[in-house]
């Protein structure tokens, strides 16, 4: 298949032939960084792990020549850091069974820019032709500029797709921000219970990130301990390890919601819980 932008590349680790290798997709990770699918988004690809009937497809926005870059790899030049990580992100494919890895190596600039056309065609060329059932991506209250740039592409591409290959859901993922603060009813809950070696072999190979001394390992890992103890307050723990999803399908259901609306709705669910309980003691 062609890709719009000429450093973008498809990687699929178990060899399968097209067009059935991309075909076979139910669920679909669309992320900004090279290691952002397993930060945020494992439990897609826990979903499809040792599954005969679901695969799990990365894709992967931008091309990490803007890499921070530490230690080992101190003095690589952004072309070098742009091929370590792309070979991170292929390495955690074919640990994680993915169906199929995409590198779309665009500049976050452009992931920035509303105005440019390419990536969210580009974006619908993969929906469409992969068509999965479940589609994850940033949540709108990331604190990243790109991830929320991402985000955003993410939403409009879907919008622009025939009904018919439109995904049936569509959630935000954590990253660069918890999604603790969603009100209990709004969040998505995604198990991360199973499989957690499987987690740990994923964020391990992402070493030019995490030797910097950032131990995005470790932290994504705990991030999930934490949400599985203090979701509930009473009780034993019902899972071990817990990411939190924001739910985004709205945005596919209803056209006339703007993914500000959206976000303002669950901010302002999450105002009115707390200053309620705040009224009801003072
Ligand atoms: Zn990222």
């Amino acid at each position: 298949m062609e890709l719009i932008n000429p450093g973008a590349s498809l990687f699929i680790p178990d060899c399968a032939l097209l067009p059935d290798a991309l075909a076979r997709t139910t669920h679909m990770a669309i992320m900004a960084h090279q290691d952002d699918i397993p930060i945020g988004a494992m439990y897609g690809v826990l979903q499809c792990f040792g599954s005969r009937d679901k695969w799990f497809t990365g894709v992967t926005v931008t091309n990490g020549a803007g890499s921070p870059r530490d230690d080992l790899y101190k003095d690589y030049s952004d072309e070098e850091m742009r091929a370590v990580r792309a070979a991170e992100e292929k390495k955690a494919a074919y640990v994680g069974e993915y169906a199929a890895c995409y590198l779309l190596d665009y500049p976050s600039a452009a992931v920035k820019d509303p105005n440019d056309p390419n990536l969210v065609e580009e974006l619908k060329a993969v929906l469409s032709i992969c068509q999965p059932r479940i589609v994850y991506t940033h949540n709108l209250a990331d604190k990243h500029d790109t991830h929320v740039g991402v985000a955003l592409r993410v939403i409009r591409a879907i919008r622009e797709l025939p009904a018919e290959q439109q995904p049936k859901a569509i959630y935000g993922c954590e990253v660069w921000r918890d999604l603790d603060w969603l009100t209990d009813d709004d969040k998505v809950g995604l198990d991360c219970t199973p499989h957690e070696n499987l987690a740990a072999s994923l964020m391990g190979v992402y070493d030019s990130q995490i030797c910097g001394g950032k131990r995005y390992d470790l932290a994504s890992a705990g991030r999930r301990k934490a949400h599985a103890t203090y979701f509930a307050s009473h009780g034993v723990d019902e899972s071990q390890s817990l990411n939190f999803g924001m739910d985004l399908t709205p945005l596919i259901n209803d056209p006339s919601l703007t993914p500000g609306d959206l976000l303002r709705h669950y901010i302002a669910r999450f105002q009115d819980e707390t200053t309620a309980r705040v009224a009801k003691f003072e």
